[in-house]
């Protein structure tokens, strides 16, 4: 029995968003209230616009809406796409399957490329479903299966295909995590949200477009009012936005990307890389290995050893104060997932790593104590 210990000191959030925030982010929601249309405010969503771009790395123009990224993904959608036209939507988990079920609803003609959760999507069948297509929906970093597609590939064949197809992608967790070369690799609009790699609390969503695929915006027609980013996109550019935006929180979100600027992209992404293959080695050797067989930077999706089960080992962690997730509906018990996304570094990965130990441990795992916290160093390039 382990002896009486205070009460740990913090709840941690080790789920892939939302995520741990810098406490100086969190001091700036303490500022007294900006007002929008002040100098002070016109100049903070320049300068968050600005930064957004700068970790883009691409001379894409930014936008922020007031939602989360599903907000903006569904921006992006009806302002790029005219009524009645056909969508292909590539889907192979929660949240690519959100977007054909969104474009449905919008009444696009709406094409399904399916692969089975976990599984990884097929460029050239993608590309395939694209050839009389308008718009590809693609997702970059799946969050429910952990896979990163290669949407290098994908965007490629399927531009390959349809020279005048525009490419949408979900890199809501993969921006600021993943490499990402938008405009290299064919991606007109690239969404995220600020509660992932950004490492803001939840409430902004963002798209980047292309400066090319501006020229075919859809001009409010009937294709929403509130997500018609094309107004959206004109106000922004002259320093204002048509409707009231969250100001304290793109004053936060501007301090959250000066970190995450403050190194080339290229190192952010090889940070972020091992940090989750930390997480997977961690797993590993735990009998818990990743689901997927090209793993995101942004998120471990693991299988439990049988007969445990997602629930069983997200409960535990819950228990001990560990925010991780269970699978997304109906693979709940299939995986469980953790995450280093957001305002983590190496050490955030090493202790998580001891915190599987203790849970697995907990939960009458048979293992050699130790053996992830050493995997996980080993991940990291050490040891
Ligand atoms: C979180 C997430 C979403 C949904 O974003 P919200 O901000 O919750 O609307 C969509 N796609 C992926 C891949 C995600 O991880």
């Amino acid at each position: 029995m382990r002896p009486p210990h205070l009460p740990l000191n913090r709840q941690r959030l080790i789920a892939p968003g939302p995520v741990e925030v810098e406490p100086q982010v969190l001091l700036e929601l303490a500022r007294p209230q900006p007002h929008h249309r002040s100098p002070e405010g016109i100049a903070a969503l320049a300068e968050a616009r600005a930064k957004l771009t700068a970790l883009l790395g691409d001379p894409y123009d930014a936008v922020i809406t007031t939602s989360s990224g599903t907000g903006a993904f569904e921006g992006a959608l009806v302002s790029l796409t005219p009524e009645g036209a056909k969508v292909v939507n590539a889907q192979a988990g929660k949240f690519s399957e959100r977007w054909g079920e969104m474009a449905q609803r919008l009444g696009y003609r709406t094409t399904l490329v399916a692969k089975p959760w976990g599984e990884l999507l097929d460029p050239q069948e993608v590309a395939d479903a694209c050839r009389d297509a308008h718009t590809l929906l693609v997702t970059h970093s799946e969050t429910s299966t952990g896979a990163l597609h290669d949407l290098a590939a994908i965007a490629g064949a399927a531009k390959a295909q349809n020279p005048d197809l525009i490419v949408i992608a979900d890199c809501i967790t993969s921006y600021g995590v993943a490499e990402l070369r938008p405009a290299e690799w064919g991606v007109d609009a690239v969404v995220s949200g600020s509660q992932k790699g950004t490492a803001t609390p939840p409430g902004l969503g963002f798209v980047l477009f292309d400066p090319q695929v501006q020229e075919r915006m859809v001009p409010a027609t009937g294709r929403g009012f509130y997500l018609d980013l094309t107004r959206e996109l004109r106000g922004q550019k002259a320093g204002n936005t048509p409707q009231t935006p969250a100001i304290n929180l793109i004053v936060a979100l501007s301090r959250a990307l000066d970190r995450l600027l403050s190194v080339p992209r290229e190192v952010l992404w090889a940070e972020k890389r091992r940090q989750a293959d930390a997480l997977v080695a961690a797993g590993e050797a735990l009998g818990a290995p990743a689901w997927a067989a090209r793993t995101s930077p942004a998120v471990a999706v693991l299988r439990p050893p049988a007969p445990l089960t997602g629930r069983q080992v997200a409960a535990r962690l819950a228990e001990m104060g560990q925010r991780a997730l269970p699978g997304q509906a109906p693979h709940e018990d299939t995986v469980f997932r953790v995450s280093t996304l957001g305002y983590a570094d190496r050490y955030d990965a090493l202790g998580i790593a001891g915190i599987l130990e203790d849970a697995f441990a907990s939960l009458g795992v048979p293992f050699t104590r130790g053996a992830a916290v050493s995997a996980a160093w080993r991940a990291l390039g050490e040891g």
